[in-house]
Order: C-alpha cells, then structure tokens, then sequence
C-alpha cells in the first residue's frame, strides 16, 4: 500500500513554496521551521515563535491542506511546537492552584457592565474594528494577535476593549482574562515592588489567557515599567495568548521603544473614526432609549449635526435632556434642545462665518448666481438655495434675525420662515440634508 509520510510532502510543500516567494521570505519564514514528529495523519512541527506559525498559517492555509494531512474539521493537522515557548516554560516555576485562587481574587476582572457589544452601535467608521474585535472574542490568540486599536477621544475604544472581555468571560469560561488601563498596570507594579511581591504580580499577569490593554500612550516616558509591560507582553505573544490595546494613536506615533511598537504593528492595527451622521443619530437614539426616552427623529438629527467630534459628548447631550425633560416634565422639542444644549452645540467655529461666504458656498452648490441668493425670484431651484442659505446664516452666525434679514435684503419674519421650512424638509428628505452638511462643512473651511 502507497502511504505518504507527511515530512515527504513536507519537503514538496517548501519546494512548492520556494517558487512562491521571495528567498528573503523563504529564509525568514519557512527554511527555520523543522519537522519533529510526521505520520500519514498528522505532522509536528517546530516553529521559532508565534510570528513564524502565523505567516505559515496566513499565507499558505489553502496550499498546506493539498500537501498535508487535514483534520476532519478541514484544517491542516499540524502541531506547533513554539520553541521560545519551549524555553520559556523551563523558566517558569510551577503555578498551584492555590495560587491561582489567592491572584485572581486580588486581580478582579472590572467591566462597565453596559460596554458590551451589542450596545456598540455600528457604522461605516468602526465597522471594521468591531469585526476584528468580535473575531477576537470568538477565537481569542487565533486570529490576529495582538489586536491594536486606535482613535481619538470618546469614539468607543474603551467599549470595544471591554466588550471583549464580557464575550470572554461569557463564552469561554475557561480562559483568564483581565482587562486593565496602562495606568493601572504601572500602579499594580509600583505596589507590588513596595510590598515586595512583583515575582506574584508577574507571575499573574504571565498566566493570563487574554490580556486587554487600555490606553498604552501612557506608557510613553515611563522607561521601567515599559520594560516590564514590555516583557509581560512578549512572553503572553510567545505562548500565543492574546493582546488588545488601545491608543489614541497608532504604534508608529507613539514614542515607545522600536522593539514595542514593532511587536504591536505586527498584528491587525485598526483605527476607530468618528461615526457618520446617520450612525450618530443611531447612536443618541440607542442611548435615549436605554434611559427610557425617546427623541423625535428631528430632534435626534438636529443634535447629532451639532455634536460631531465625540460620542461622550452625545451621551452628555442625552443625559443633560433625561434631566431636563424629568425634572421640568417638558416635552422634547428643538427648543428644549437648543435651551438645555447650546453649550454644547458651541464646539463649531462660528465666529468667523460671514454671510459672503455661505452665499457664496450656496451658490456654488445650486448652481445659481449670488444676486438670484439675494433677489426675489421664486423659480423652484433658486427659492430653494435661498432658503437654505438663510437658514444656515441663522445656524452659523451669531446675529439677530433682524441683522441676517438685512444682509439679504428681507425682513426677519422671511428668515424665520426659511429657517422652519428647511428643518421641517430636512427632517424626511435626506439629500437635502446631507447638501446642508457640505454647504456647512464649505462655509467651515473657506
Ligand atoms: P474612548 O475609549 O475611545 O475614549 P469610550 O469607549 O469610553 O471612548 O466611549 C465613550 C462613550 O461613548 C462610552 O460611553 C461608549 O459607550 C460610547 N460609545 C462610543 N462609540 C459608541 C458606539 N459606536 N455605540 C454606542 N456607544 C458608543
Ligand atoms: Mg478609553
């Protein structure tokens, strides 16, 4: 009987690969693994470290299950051996259970109990980065590891990070999870180096499963503890267990050592962005209900045009409204909203918008002459633009009625008029709304 022997089809998978790949890549990645352990149903393989298991995995999946042996799952039926890891585990000293049971009482998993991922509203900015997340949820230190996510401030890093962490806790129980801030882990180890038990803390944090790192820009200048977060992080990578962090910027910004940024570039770095209009009124409204209220559409597009740097402040926006509405018992209306919010609303640069320039901004997007702006037609297309442009002179400047008639020639009564026309339409007709946010965005920027 003609039984192939994995290391022979082995040997015709690197010859295969070889022609496959440059000989820098060859001699990196493939020429360093060995073959241990081979029979006809499986093949032992021994990699240097995890990265060199992952670029096999991630570039030749489809090519090992022809050559190799499969599970019956479909899966190439290869065993790993990592050899850092191998050293590794002769350094370590044998954890008891005992230990086990003292730790994880003193390092409790702290979650916000509403940062969960079905709480996390999706959209075109963050689409990508909860996908990667749930995948790591699902498969921890299977897929891409570590996992680095970054943006600016309030737009749901901390969610996502901890919505991991409760699928974990939720899903593989077995798994150790711990979710910390950089600055706790730098006050965990200025603790435990006072009381003199940082082989405990270590010895914790190295066992762990799951690692979820928030906010790691603060490791920046803190030289001891990065070499301490440092090691941690390269001993969970080399026994494959899984890393996330979080930043307000991407590795290569961070002023960290090349070796750190290095490792967490290695992985899958995704960028979280600010949510688009639509997904931030998806957002307010989720919010709102979760508080037991509920916003008119209008009013939850009227909020959301005007809070558009950050979530928290969306949140703000609600909790401010909840109290409003509860103690005064008032309805919501864009009058209530404008009352209970304006401050808020003060976040876009209205000072320096001139009635010139929204003309002219409006009169570029219509396609129409300023003067028809200032004039007295009442052709569709031209009574049309001329509203919007009073009803943005309103929003975007600081005057009187009186003193925005004037500059159109008009009375104050005109512009109110404009001003509720326009936002009723807005209301249900989205690409006037969306022309809306451009002129304002135009107006913005000129
Ligand atoms: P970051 O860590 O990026 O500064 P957070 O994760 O603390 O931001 O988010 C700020 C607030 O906004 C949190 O209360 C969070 O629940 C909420 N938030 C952010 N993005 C979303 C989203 N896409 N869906 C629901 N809530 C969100
Ligand atoms: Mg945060």
């Amino acid at each position: 009987m003609l039984t192939c022997d994995a290391r022979e089809t082995w040997i015709q998978f690197l010859e295969f690969a070889k022609k496959r790949c440059s000989l820098t890549a060859y001699e990196n990645w493939l020429a360093p693994i060995k073959v241990i352990d081979s029979s006809a149903e499986r093949i032992c393989l021994e990699v240097p470290n995890i990265f060199v298991k992952a670029y096999l995995l991630d570039n030749y999946l489809k090519d090992l299950c022809s050559f190799l042996p499969v599970t019956s799952e479909g899966e190439p039926a290869i065993e790993f051996i990592i050899s850092d890891q191998t050293n590794h585990k002769q350094q370590l000293p044998q954890r008891t259970v005992s230990i086990v049971a003292e730790e994880n009482t003193e390092f409790e998993l702290k979650l916000n109990p509403s940062y969960r991922f079905d709480t996390f509203i999706e959209g075109p900015s963050n689409q990508f980065v909860k996908s990667a997340a749930m995948g790591i949820a699902n498969r921890p230190g299977k897929s891409y590891n570590p996992l680095f996510i970054h943006g600016g401030v309030g737009l749901g890093k901390t969610h996502l990070l901890q919505a991991i962490g409760h699928h974990v806790k939720e899903h593989h129980k077995k798994l150790k999870v711990q979710c910390i801030t950089t600055e706790s882990f730098i006050n965990d180890l200025v603790n435990s180096l006072r009381d003199k038990s940082v082989d405990k803390m270590k010895r914790f944090y190295r066992s762990l499963d799951i690692l979820l790192v928030d906010d790691i820009q603060f490791l920046q200048n803190r030289l001891n503890f990065e070499e301490e977060f440092c090691n941690t992080f390269e001993s969970l990578i080399n026994q494959n267990k899984q890393i996330v962090i979080t930043s307000d910027k991407p590795p290569g910004q961070l002023k960290l050592s090349e070796r750190i940024v290095a490792r967490m570039e290695w992985g899958l770095v995704a960028h979280v962005g600010m949510p688009d209009l639509e997904t931030r009124v998806a957002i307010l409204q989720h919010k709102a209900a979760q508080k037991g209220l509920s916003i008119p559409n209008g009013v939850a597009f009227f909020i959301a045009e005007h809070i558009f740097s950050n979530v928290r402040q969306l949140e703000g926006a609600i909790n401010r409204l909840t109290a409003h509405c509860r103690l005064l018992g008032q309805k919501i209306s864009e009058e209530l909203v404008e009352q209970t919010l304006s401050e808020l609303f003060q976040t876009r640069p209205k000072q320096k918008v001139s009635v010139e320039n929204i003309l002219k901004t409006v009169s570029t997007m219509y396609e129409v002459r300023v003067s028809d702006l200032k004039g007295t037609s009442r052709k569709q297309n031209i009574a049309l633009a001329r509203q919007v442009a009073m009803f943005l002179a309103k929003e975007m400047m600081q005057e009187s009625l009186v003193m925005i008639g004037a500059s159109f020639g008009k009375t104050h009564s005109t512009i109110l008029h404009a001003c509720k026309t326009i936002e009723n339409k807005i209301k249900t007709d989205k690409s006037l709304r969306d022309q809306i946010s451009l002129c304002r965005r135009n107006v913005d920027q000129s």
